[in-house]
């Protein structure tokens, strides 16, 4: 679905990215585990046109990437959740939702993605006229994820969904992506520094240092790789 090849991003004279491949198939959850600063991110953002790269090739279901404007590559139905959220914080969590529906006019399906998505987190239906920025982090989060599902898409990018969240709070984030995988036929890129539960949820995943790919193997290997253990899970 998804196939990166060779990528190289930067940022003016930094060299974030220094020639990323890697590949996701439709249906899996992959995740890209990292220390702070190895490109995380900016794989992310590469991805998604908002930091194009200087070289290589990002071919999506054959569409290259690379050159395409980030709106046209959301209308192709690759979508990230950003790191922090940004939520709309004055518009109300229905607004919010509305706001991710925004380039589809299929009433019906919304309507229908607006009841999964409510069902999927009761919380927000009992907030949904309530103002974004009144809401909790994990509340926050749920929301991030939501507005992006409205838009129905193929792919979905998640950066850190549980960063600065409570364990129990990152339990249920994580165990919702997995549903959402299960039940929507969904990809999952996520992008995480809780290495461990990131690897649980994970099909397969890829390590990442320094701007480049240094190991990548299935969740189960890597989560029993003492190289991983000792680095990521604290082992
Ligand atoms: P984190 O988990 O802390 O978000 P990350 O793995 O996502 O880290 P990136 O944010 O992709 O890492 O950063 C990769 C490198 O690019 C780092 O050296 C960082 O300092 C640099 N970088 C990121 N954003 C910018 C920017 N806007 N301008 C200049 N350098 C940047």
């Amino acid at each position: 679905m998804l196939k990166l090849n060779d990528v190289k991003t930067y940022y003016g004279n930094i060299h974030a990215l220094k020639g990323i491949s890697l590949d996701i198939n439709e249906g899996e959850i992959i995740t890209l585990i990292g220390a702070n600063g190895a490109g995380k991110s900016t794989t992310l953002m590469s991805i998604c046109g908002i930091v194009p790269p200087r070289s290589g090739s990002i071919d999506f279901e054959g569409h290259e990437l690379t050159t395409m404007a980030p709106d046209k590559i959301v209308q192709l139905g690759v979508v990230q959740v950003p790191e922090g959220r940004r939520i709309f914080p004055d518009l109300t969590v229905q607004e919010n939702l509305d706001m991710g529906a925004f380039l589809r006019n299929d009433k019906d399906a919304i309507k229908n993605e607006l009841q999964y998505i409510y069902e999927l987190f009761p919380i927000l239906a009992q907030r949904r006229n309530q103002p974004g920025g009144t809401l909790s982090g994990g509340e926050q989060q749920m929301l991030a994820i939501s507005r992006a599902l409205m838009t129905q898409p193929k792919l979905l990018l998640l950066d850190e969904p549980s960063l600065g969240l409570a364990p129990i709070i990152v339990q249920q984030i994580f165990e919702i992506i997995k549903k959402i995988n299960k039940e929507q036929g969904t990809t999952i890129f996520l992008v995480e520094q809780n290495a461990n539960q990131a690897l649980k949820i994970a099909h397969r995943g890829y390590v990442m240092e320094n701007g480049a790919i240094t190991l990548t193997d299935t969740s189960e290997k890597l989560l029993a790789n003492d190289e991983v253990r000792r680095a990521y899970l604290g082992i």
